[in-house]
């Protein structure tokens, strides 16, 4: 059959077994024939008389694949994310003491493992499958390698291996084949090429696994202590490097927005000087080429400022002056500031101020948040409107809050919004520029003074901004 004629076909089985459509329907053979097999297992064990040994040795097997699972280890250049080293233990439990055991260890500890994450049923079932088919083919495979040499005992381990990694890697390949709508072989040789190495460190870590067990299961259990140490070291170097790297990318990212952001206002300041040199102006026009140079200057300003601010956070060195002020007068000054240069189509109003205590706060940086929030209010609302500035006591602190009637912002970029560099419309389609520091430096600016800021929906457009600072003294001292 064809692929268009086998889709019908498909869609049937997915309606009759009551499969959503997101659900891949490879997953489904893959979880009946896994929890098939634990069931076989479980029976196989109960059937054939309790060994104790056994059952120690499989728990402390399971103990340690647990560890591994909910530990999984970085390893540096691998694609996939973290390494799962559980897949050592299991496959040690195959070639020790059988295909049985080997699946119902492999599908404890994927449950009690996924379970604690809280993954939704049907995929704990699906990875329950997966690990017990993986882990009861590396058993199969040990078993017909006899004898107790060393030769012996890691051929079976490499085999072992080998069976789970085949196993874990095909199933996976056609469920993300199917999932991805793409070809089953594209998919499995992109998986198999980037976990090559992890399966190659895994494969001869099971070996000495088992070579070490033969040996006496004591000697296994004291390469625990180092193995975890490894484990913790490897991964605090990953998260090193992680840091570096985002470093490094915010760098890139700072060189690129800032010469951008600088190249627009330097070549207006030029033109507009060369003009004014080389040229005799009408009055009028030499003014609107003066009202250039000043606005792109203030622009300049501004930018440079932005820098400097976010440079002192990052080297923790931004020192302010906490001290109690009225915020009333602060916000007018502000305002009255703002509508010197406003758009036309714009307006903005105060609420009325009512008893509102003083702040424990350093002035100048409150006057810099609210221009900058005032700033963004103008600069966001391309079709007018109006902004309304409030400022009221809440709760032991003063209350902010800057309103506009602009282009709003998705829910799902409210908190984003306050990360360095993060803006909404990077590549400039509204023609708005930025850099993206100055909501970053007024939360940090916020939080320095001991409050908190937010955004919320406009009540029908817009955004509202909202930033709160403790009240200097209790609410009892009101002005
Ligand atoms: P910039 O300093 O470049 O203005 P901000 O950190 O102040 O950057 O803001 C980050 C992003 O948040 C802006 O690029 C914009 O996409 C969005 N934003 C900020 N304020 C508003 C607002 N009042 N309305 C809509 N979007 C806003």
């Amino acid at each position: 059959m064809d692929r268009a004629a086998r889709r019908p076909a498909l869609s049937a089985l997915r309606d009759r077994l009551h499969i959503p459509s997101d659900v891949p329907l490879a997953t489904v053979p893959v979880t009946v024939a896994g929890q098939a097999l634990v069931l076989a297992a479980v029976y196989v064990l109960s059937t054939s008389g309790i060994d104790v040994s056994l059952v120690v040795g499989s728990v402390a097997l399971l103990g340690a694949a647990l560890l591994a699972e909910a530990f999984p280890v970085p390893i540096e250049g691998v694609a996939a994310g973290r390494t799962s080293l559980a897949s050592i233990f299991i496959v040690g439990t195959g070639v020790i003491y059988g295909w049985p055991a080997a699946s119902i260890v492999g599908s404890l500890t994927m449950a009690l493992v996924e379970t604690a994450h809280r993954r939704p049923p049907r995929k704990v079932l699906f990875n329950t499958g997966l690990y017990a088919l993986a882990a009861g083919a590396a058993g199969a495979v040990a078993a017909p390698i006899e004898g107790q040499g060393l030769g012996a005992l890691v051929l079976a381990a490499a085999a072992a291996s080998t069976a789970f990694y085949l196993v874990d890697i095909t199933l996976l390949s056609a469920v993300l084949a199917e999932a991805t709508s793409q070809p089953f072989l594209r998919v499995y040789a992109r998986s198999t090429y980037s976990t090559a190495a992890p399966f190659m460190i895994m494969a001869s870590l099971a070996a000495i696994l088992v070579v070490l067990w033969d040996q006496s299961p004591f000697i296994s259990v004291a390469l625990t202590a180092p193995l975890v140490a490894i484990a913790l070291y490897e991964r605090r170097v990953h998260s090193a490097l992680q840091r570096l790297r985002e470093l490094d990318r915010l760098k890139n990212e700072f060189i690129a927005i800032v010469s951008h952001e600088l190249r627009t206002p330097i070549a207006s300041v030029y033109g507009a000087a060369m003009t004014l040199q080389q040229r005799e102006l009408e009055p009028g026009h030499r003014n609107a080429l003066l009202s250039v140079v000043f606005s792109e200057s203030a622009r300049l300003a501004r930018l440079v400022d932005q820098v400097v601010w976010a440079s002192r956070f990052e080297a923790g060195h931004a020192r302010l002056k906490l001290e109690e002020c009225e915020p009333a007068p602060l916000v007018e000054q502000v305002i009255e500031a703002a509508r010197l240069h406003l758009p036309a189509a714009l307006s903005i109003e105060l609420e009325p101020v009512t008893a509102v205590p003083k702040v424990l706060a350093d002035p100048e940086r409150v006057r810099q948040v609210l221009v900058n929030l005032l700033d963004n209010a103008v600069k966001f609302s391309p079709d007018g409107g109006r902004i309304n500035v409030a400022v009221e006591a809440s709760n032991g602190s003063v209350r902010f809050a800057v309103a506009d009637q602009g282009i709003g912002i998705p829910p799902d970029e409210q908190a984003r919004i306050f990360e360095k560099f993060h803006r909404l419309d990077p590549h400039l389609t509204r023609g708005v520029g930025g850099t993206g520091l100055g909501l970053f430096i007024c939360q940090e600016l916020v939080h320095e003074m001991e409050g908190r800021i937010w955004v919320q929906p406009g009540a029908h457009r817009g955004s509202t901004f909202v930033f709160e600072l403790p009240a200097a003294r209790p609410s009892t001292d009101r002005t």
